[in-house]
């Protein structure tokens, strides 16, 4: 991502980094984000050089889905599903 601009004071950002988030540990700060997405996420960060706000950026997901979400398989009928599926959803029963 090219250099941006800070919205609250109009300084220069610059990039620090490349981080992975948590969903567990960081779902306070992106909220509802969680439930769109499992594991991991991948964040670019930068911080304005003159109020030090810092913005977090989504990298665009990785092509293959299966590389993000867990799937496992249901033990009542081995259809697949996201791991925090609280139900089947090809069956209907409870998991776990
Ligand atoms: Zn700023
Ligand atoms: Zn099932």
């Amino acid at each position: 991502m090219e250099q941006d601009i800070c919205l609250r004071c109009g300084g220069s950002m610059i990039h620090i980094g490349r981080e992975q988030l948590q969903m567990g540990k960081y779902g306070w700060l992106i909220g509802s984000w969680g439930h769109l997405l499992s594991g991991a996420l991948s964040v670019d960060i930068y911080c304005c050089q003159d109020c030090k706000k810092l913005e977090f950026y989504a990298v665009d997901p990785v092509e293959d889905p299966t590389n993000t979400i867990a799937r496992v398989p249901c033990p009542h009928c081995g259809t697949l599903h996201e791991l925090d599926d609280a139900k089947c959803p090809h069956c209907g029963k409870r998991l776990y």
